[in-house]
């Protein structure tokens, strides 16, 4: 990472993982996020009952981990054509009883692209026709070979529907996690991406920012692609108002001039006057290239 070698060695710490879901349509994306979202209602003291903003972390053995919360291909894809990688590890969801399709292969395609290791959660094992043998057979042509057949991808068993299998998951999530020795510097000046944004008709510019390196405070001076401002507000994925989010922490922030958009990349800066300079010129950058964009066409 480029930011490792700029921060003093001696301030990385470990933060959570980012993992995103991926897979064919139908196979049990949607059903395995609410699946793991599930876990910490029933650990969280007060039932701490999870806001969609786009991202969640639970937490397994006192150690988190962050989940994008949208299924499916297009938020990983656009984000990564936007120069943002906001993965660290993608779970594959493969259905016992369909087997490899071809969204499961455009899944692979794009999580070897940006070098992401991959678990493969085999969905549906309740079902009649599972066949997590098959599964495991067609997905050697991908290079994905189980540990017993002599290659090193971690294949799970599940059936996300009767939360079967999770605690396995999330496991094997945390292995592979601390292999990837993810480290960042939690005293830096806070810079992530934008996972997802919208105009609130209360509270004006509203987006939710995974905090990828430093930390993240309220009244931080921010740049957010094209647009800056200061953090008024900061609300974690629980709806509870923070003060502060750590690296791989999402967090729903207000105080933005205008609307970012998903994988916009954003920094703090420690001068609130360099931060609306900077803000203000990529901002006119933005409509420049808007209005020729549209005068091309
Ligand atoms: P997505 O399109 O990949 O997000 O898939 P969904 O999560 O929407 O699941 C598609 C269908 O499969 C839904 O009807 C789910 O209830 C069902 N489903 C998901 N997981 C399981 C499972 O473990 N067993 C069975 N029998 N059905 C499942």
């Amino acid at each position: 990472d480029k930011y490792r070698d700029q921060d003093d060695k001696a301030e990385l710490v470990e933060r959570p993982a980012v993992v995103t879901i991926m897979g064919h349509v139908d196979h049990g994306k949607t059903t395995l996020l609410d699946a793991i979202r599930h876990t910490k209602v029933t650990e969280g003291e007060a039932g701490g009952i999870t806001q969609h903003i786009g991202a969640y972390q639970v937490e397994n053995d006192g150690r988190k981990l962050t989940f994008l919360d949208t299924p499916g291909h297009a938020a990983f894809t656009s984000m990564r054509s936007r120069g943002a990688q906001v993965t660290d590890i993608a779970v594959l969801v493969v259905a016992a009883d369909d087997g490899v399709m071809p969204q499961t292969v455009e899944a692979i395609n794009h999580a070897k692209a940006a070098e992401v290791p991959i678990i493969v959660a085999v969905n549906k094992m309740d079902k009649e026709g599972a066949n997590p043998d098959r599964v495991m057979q067609e997905l050697t042509e991908y290079e994905l070979i189980p540990e017993d057949w002599g290659g090193n991808t971690i294949f799970v068993n599940m059936a996300a529907f009767k939360h079967e299998g999770i605690d396995s998951l999330l496991e094997m999530l945390q292995l592979v996690s601390e292999m990837e020795e993810l480290k960042a510097n939690p005293k830096a000046n806070a810079f992530g991406t934008v996972i997802e944004a919208e105009l609130d008709k209360g509270r004006g510019p509203v987006a939710t920012l995974l905090v990828q390196n430093g930390t993240l405070h309220v009244s931080d001076s921010v740049v957010v692609g094209s647009t800056f401002g200061r953090v008024r507000t900061m609300v974690n994925d629980e709806g509870k108002r923070v003060q502060s989010a750590e690296p791989s922490t999402p967090v729903e922030i207000t105080g933005l001039n205008d609307v970012p958009q998903a994988g916009d990349q954003f920094l703090v800066f420690s001068d609130e006057k360099k931060s609306r300079q900077v803000g203000e010129a990529r901002q006119q950058k933005h409509i420049q290239e808007t209005r020729s964009e549209t005068t091309k066409v």
